[in-house]
């Protein structure tokens, strides 16, 4: 899955997700990839949220909702993403998945569970693209 937030210039925020879906996923399924809140979410007022991973865990989550529900009540994106990795693993230890979040400020962040994860950063003021890499962490809760 790749999925991305952009901030123009205006400061408008949006998201999108591209996905070949699941490993030996059933013919027809239809994944997290085109779930809103699921794999991505985005409001300008707020920030912006990606996801990837086991999409058929994390749809019933909406993790990328969540993360942008919880920057709007204050939430740094660090906290927000953690948080929201932190819900589904606490009902499905052993699943496989990360987010990134991104506010409005653009200041970043990303969480994972069962692997490490790694995203990309760049900003026109940016001389390239930056790799950041998340490992996982403890449940926060
Ligand atoms: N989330 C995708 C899915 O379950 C898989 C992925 O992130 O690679 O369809």
């Amino acid at each position: 899955t790749i999925s991305l937030a952009v901030i123009d210039k205006m400061g408008n925020m949006a998201v999108g997700t591209s996905t070949n879906g699941a490993t030996f996923k059933i013919p027809g399924r239809v994944g997290d990839g085109p779930i809103a809140g699921s794999s991505a979410y985005a409001d300008t007022e707020v920030g912006a949220c990606g996801a990837t991973g086991d999409g058929d865990i994390m749809m019933r989550f909406l993790p990328c909702y969540q993360v942008v529900e919880s920057m709007r009540l204050g939430m740094e994106p660090k906290l927000a993403a953690q948080d929201a990795i932190a819900r589904i693993a606490r009902k499905y230890p052993d699943f496989v998945g990360a987010i990134f979040a991104v506010n409005k400020n653009g200041v970043h962040a990303g969480a994972c569970h069962g692997w490490t994860f790694q995203y990309s950063v760049r900003s026109p003021e940016m001389a390239d693209v930056i790799v950041y890499t998340v490992t996982p962490e403890m449940p926060i809760r």
